[in-house]
């Protein structure tokens, strides 16, 4: 497997586990920027992670979806590979994350405490690009982490609950990003119509520690707030992440500048959802333009 993307994700950071998969981890922004004594991420701000002992990655960059919002590149996708053995991802993890972070030990920001913690991962956020559920031996790659002691979180677009239902992450997430099946059929453009597994996914999340992900599209998904409510209603997920859409990556050959939503939209599209079921804001993170709901018990 090496496609002409993999060579282009290369030279952006990804560090990938091996020559036939796609499976890659690349710290995100907001782990280097802790690195050098700055600010952590909403995770943080919303459920204590710390940012600098995180590591972002995921076993397979295939997706059955084309969001419009994706920052990866659609022009050159995975199709075909070798998946990789779920030992082989969770004992190479602490050496890859220490060749993504190499540069950062002469920083002049990064203190020998601080850099010593980041090359020793606590929390695996399988977020990075691609669908984690396309990767067939998730659910064990998942409990091989938990059983190292990480902190996992599992981020996925539900349109596979069968592999979700068997996963189990300390915190799941699944993505809603319209409030209908012809807005979701429009926004994500998925191989098949997935909206009736979607809502299977959602049904899974009331006994879990769960999160349920909106990415705000100024002018395309923003509508509707009631129908978001009734889905989040049902669902009975813990929170919910109402998150403006970032102008960045191959999702500027789709999208313009003005589909990225100022921070006082997010928050007043999150509290039209909170007006239509029983959850309240908890906070928000106006710099990553995300807002985080919570059930009312
Ligand atoms: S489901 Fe995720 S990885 Fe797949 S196209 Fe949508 S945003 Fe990108």
């Amino acid at each position: 497997m090496r496609s002409e993307a993999c060579k282009a994700l290369k030279k952006q950071g990804y560090q990938f586990f091996n020559d036939r998969s796609s499976a890659a981890l690349k710290p995100c922004m907001w782990n280097k920027r802790t690195l050098r004594g700055g600010e952590m991420c909403y995770k943080h701000t919303f459920y204590g992670i710390e940012s600098h002992r995180c590591v972002q990655m995921t076993p397979t960059l295939r997706c059955n979806q084309r969001c419009l919002f994706c920052w990866r590149s659609m022009e050159h996708e995975v199709r075909e590979e070798e998946e990789i053995d779920p030992a082989e991802i969770v004992s190479r993890v602490p050496a890859l994350q220490k060749k993504a972070l190499s540069g950062f030990k002469v920083s002049q920001y990064v203190t020998q405490e601080r850099f010593a913690e980041a090359l020793d991962p606590n929390m695996v956020a399988i977020s990075l690009s691609g669908e984690p559920t396309c990767y067939s031996r998730l659910p064990e790659l998942i409990d091989l982490f938990n059983g190292e002691g990480y902190t996992t979180f599992l981020v996925s677009n539900g349109t596979r609950p069968w592999v979700l239902e068997r996963c189990r992450p300390y915190q799941l997430y699944v993505s809603l990003d319209a409030p209908d099946r012809e807005t979701y059929l429009r926004i994500c453009r998925p191989k098949g119509d997935y909206w009736e597994f979607l809502q299977e996914s959602l049904s899974l999340l009331g006994p879990r520690r769960s999160v349920i992900r909106v990415t705000v599209v100024q002018g395309e998904n923003d509508v509707c707030p009631e129908g978001y409510a009734r889905m989040i209603q049902e669902s009975g997920a813990d929170f919910v992440e109402v998150k403006g859409y970032m102008y960045l990556g191959y999702s500027r050959k789709r999208l313009s500048r003005e589909n990225m939503p100022e921070h006082e939209h997010v928050w007043a599209f999150a509290e039209a959802i909170a007006k239509h079921c029983d959850y309240r804001l908890l906070d928000e993170r106006p710099i990553s333009r995300v807002v985080c709901l919570e059930r009312i018990q």
